[in-house]
């Protein structure tokens, strides 16, 4: 019997787990090395007591035929529920039990090493060997595979093969070093009741210090009423991002009271470093793929950064790069 073919996948965010699903279907053993302690990325849960909050994405939409496909299927699993029709008259669609449903769902039968952060990548013959440091742990694990697929954002991507002193052509690192990202801070906030933000429970805002309020009890997804996300504006994150995390907390839930009925009672806060990309590979570059590969190098990335700031275009992204890896040219 002839070996299977394998490939180790960085990142357990929604790119990492499409890329994986579908390099399954076509026999690939796939190990997945996540440096967090769960699935999902940047589409992840915080809790405070029985108060369950979406801390990063808020919602996906489907403009793509083959994601609203995915979603489909997720609907009738039960793991997402449509939520409300946003401006964009795209219907936003959220996980059942927040937005880490799909993505622990998908990673449920996967090889997935959590709490192993990839802290150096190696060629070795024709395939990769990646050596991780595992929380809490003061010893390397080492991994091989064929094919290696890096799906954090970019930048840090690249910080991993620069480190590992892994050269790409010249002219695609120059393309991959212009995708940068946003920053954003997020407010968790419990209140003594109600938001009260009306149907659907939500607030884009265009705001100097907001972007965004969602009540996480009216989208169906915590039990406790009045359990806000709150994130920050760009300008704001750049403004406030070294300041103590009280002083970030008192300032967004001061600017945030005009909207809100109940008073915060507890309150936590997180700082999204890339939250998402400004420039993508595929900008202005319509006959680019939404990933790039280079196939002498058996090494792939995909991601939000290559295809659009959205959970879709990330998964996109994810399941079109192990298409082309499963389908040579
Ligand atoms: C605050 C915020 C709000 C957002 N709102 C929305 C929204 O409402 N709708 C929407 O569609 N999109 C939204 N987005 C964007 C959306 O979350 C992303 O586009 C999408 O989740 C990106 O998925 P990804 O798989 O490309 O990356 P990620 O989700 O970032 O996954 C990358 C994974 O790689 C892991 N990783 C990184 N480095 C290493 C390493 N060295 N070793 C091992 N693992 C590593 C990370 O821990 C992470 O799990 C939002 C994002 C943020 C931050």
């Amino acid at each position: 019997m002839s070996k299977k073919d394998s490939c180790i996948i960085v990142g357990a965010g929604i790119a990492g787990l499409m890329a994986a699903e579908r390099l399954r279907m076509y026999d690939f053993e796939v190990t997945i090395l996540e440096k967090s302690r769960g699935f999902g990325g940047r589409m992840a849960v915080k809790n405070i007591g029985d108060a369950i909050f979406d801390a990063g994405a808020q919602f996906m939409t489907t403009r793509e035929l083959s994601f609203r496909q995915n979603v489909e299927a997720w609907l009738e699993q039960g793991l997402v529920q449509q939520w409300y029709i946003g401006p964009l008259r795209n219907m936003r669609y959220v996980g059942v039990e927040g937005m880490t449903s799909v993505p622990k769902e998908l990673g449920r039968t996967m090889n997935v090493r959590l709490s192993e952060k990839v802290a150096h990548v190696e060629r070795r013959g024709s395939g990769w060997k990646v050596t991780t440091l595992p929380y809490g742990s003061e010893e390397a694990t080492t991994y091989e595979a064929d094919w290696l697929i890096l799906t954090p954002p970019v930048p840090q991507s690249l910080a991993l093969l620069d480190e590992s002193g892994i050269e790409l052509d010249y002219d695609e690192e120059v393309e991959l070093k212009r995708i940068q990202y946003l920053r954003c801070l997020t407010v968790m906030a419990v209140l003594n009741g109600p938001a009260g933000i009306a149907n659907p429970g939500a607030m884009d805002l265009n705001h100097d210090i907001l972007r965004w309020i969602g009540d996480n009890a009216v989208k169906g997804v915590s039990p406790v009423p009045g359990t806000v996300t709150i994130h920050s504006s760009p300008k704001f994150a750049k403004a406030y991002w070294d300041k103590p995390e009280e002083e970030r907390i008192a300032v967004m839930c001061a600017a945030a009271k005009p909207f809100l009925k109940g008073e915060v009672t507890e309150a936590i806060s997180h700082r999204w470093g890339m939250s998402d990309p400004v420039r993508v590979y595929k900008e202005k570059q319509p006959f680019r793929k939404p990933f790039f590969l280079d196939e002498d190098l058996q090494l792939g990335m995909a991601g939000d950064g290559f295809n659009g700031p959205r959970i879709e275009a990330a998964a996109v992204s994810g399941r079109e790069l192990a298409s082309a890896i499963t389908t040579p040219a």
